[in-house]
């Protein structure tokens, strides 16, 4: 490497080659089915150290793959390739006045939630609060009031990129690829800093409603009607899912098949205890923690996992949920179906179907629903019940959401990464791609090829 490693060295962050100690730290995320395995990785502090590597990495032809958390992993960098480390970008700049953040490219949805909180401000933050900021809102961001707020990528107001050729851009709406940016994960740059809106809201009403396996079916069809009467306010997800039999799980939810109605309301107590009155109506509970929350208790809504796991998941965006659709999942992945997965459905819908106002490029906004399918598993393979969970939902599929596809890198190929988008957006990203990353260095990702 000569000249450009001196390079590299003097200028960009902490460097970990293969083998050295510190790499397999650096490389380590959320998804533990597979990592990265670049020649060099690059712990980047500052923007600077982000624009050097690249530069670098553009000047030896080497690929780049840059990963914050390693929640999304798609495809892993390998052999020679250059691997960015954003973990230490962590500055979080709020500015009560205009109500946005200016946050850099590791910053945690966690963390952005409690500095957001002590003005009275919430970001539009999703599910989990290990989920990384940047990488979020690169795949649109569906958030946990979604309908009432859209899309996470809407409400970016200027993105800080580098580019293929080693150039630091400043990005606003209007530039030519602000909007292509914002929903196709990191395929035409690194993003060192983002700047996003933030809501005034400090609680919100919501929480787990659980059945056991005897009203899973009920629960799921009386949620369905129910969120044909619900206000945009109010967003929910339905998840159905088995607890292991094993002592680290308390009764009396080890070992049973559940559904886990989750709410999230931006509202009033009273008003949100009436609004989930027929959902309670389906009867017993294993559990029901609905309450008002302050927005730093978010996260116990979904609970998501916390430690890092291998996993896949395939999801598909429906246009209509019909009582024929839920048997057909019912037949696949309920209480009796041969598959065993996590299964969740989020209502969408609201704003959520509004076009974008920023130029993102999240397509399938007709979308009502969307239904993610998460297995447990070990390499690189999409399990055959996710495939099965597809199959099942065809008839009523209209399109995939690129943010809740994980894992199975062997499947990432370009007819999935088309499936996120229309055909025009996809053929127009193409050919931005020609124009800005003409080499696809940008190539560890749901990956757009250059025309
Ligand atoms: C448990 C869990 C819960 C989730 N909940 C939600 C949810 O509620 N709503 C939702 O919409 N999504 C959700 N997601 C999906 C999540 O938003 C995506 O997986 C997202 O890509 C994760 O970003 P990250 O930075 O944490 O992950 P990483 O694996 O670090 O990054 C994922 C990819 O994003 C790109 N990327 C990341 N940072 C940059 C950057 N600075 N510049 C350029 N490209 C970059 C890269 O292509 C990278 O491979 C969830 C995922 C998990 C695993």
């Amino acid at each position: 490497m000569g000249k450009a490693t001196q390079f590299i060295d003097s200028a960009a962050g902490t460097i970990f080659r293969l083998g050295e100690p510190g790499y397999e730290a650096e490389v380590a995320g959320f998804q533990t089915a597979y990592t990265h395995r670049p020649a060099v990785v690059v712990a980047a502090r500052h923007a600077e150290d982000v624009r050097a590597a690249v530069e670098y990495a553009a000047r030896q032809g080497l690929p780049v793959a840059v990963q914050a958390t390693g929640h999304g992993l798609a495809v892993p960098a390998d052999g020679g390739g250059v691997l960015i480390s954003t973990r230490r970008m962590t500055e979080i700049r709020i500015d009560p006045e205009t109500r946005t953040a200016r946050v850099g490219a590791g910053v945690l949805a966690g963390d952005l939630i409690t500095a957001a909180a002590e003005h009275g401000l919430a970001p539009l933050t999703g599910s989990s609060p290990s989920v990384g900021v940047a990488g979020y809102h690169l795949g649109g961001g569906i958030g946990l009031l979604a309908r009432e707020f859209g899309y996470a990528a809407d409400h970016v107001r200027q993105l800080e990129l580098v580019t293929a050729d080693g150039r630091m851009r400043t990005l606003a709406p209007g530039d030519e690829l602000f909007g292509a940016v914002l929903g196709s994960g990191g395929n035409f740059g690194v993003v060192t800093a983002l700047e996003v809106e933030l809501v005034p809201v400090g609680t919100v009403y919501g929480g787990q409603l659980m059945f056991d396996t005897p009203l899973v079916e009920p629960a799921l069809r009386a949620w369905r009607e129910w969120t044909a009467t619900v206000p945009e306010q109010l967003t929910s997800t339905l998840a159905m899912l088995a607890f292991p039999d094993i002592p680290q799980v308390p009764p009396p939810l080890r070992g049973r098949f559940v559904a886990s109605i989750r709410v999230a309301f931006n509202g009033s107590l009273a008003e949100g205890e009436r609004l989930v009155a027929p959902l309670r109506a389906v009867g017993e509970r294993l559990k029901d923690d609905l309450r008002a929350m302050p927005y730093t208790e978010s996260h116990t809504i979904h609970n998501d996992p916390a430690d890092p796991h291998a996993y896949a998941a395939t999801n598909a965006m429906l246009g209509e949920l019909t009582p024929e659709a839920l048997s057909a999942l019912l037949a696949v992945a309920g209480p009796d179906g041969p598959v065993r997965v996590v299964l969740d459905i989020r209502h969408l819908g609201g704003a959520l179907a509004a076009p974008s106002p920023n130029g993102a490029v999240v397509d399938h906004r007709a979308a009502a629903y969307v239904v993610r399918a998460i297995a447990m598993t070990e390499g690189t393979a999409a399990p055959d019940s996710l495939d099965a969970i597809r199959k099942a939902l065809a008839p009523w599929t209209i399109g995939h959401s690129l943010n809740f596809l994980y894992g199975a890198a062997a499947a990432a190929g370009e007819a999935q990464t088309q499936a996120g988008y229309t055909r025009e957006t996809y053929a127009r990203l193409a050919e931005l791609k020609r124009k800005y990353d003409p080499r696809n260095l940008f190539r560890f990702n749901r990956n757009i090829r250059p025309v």
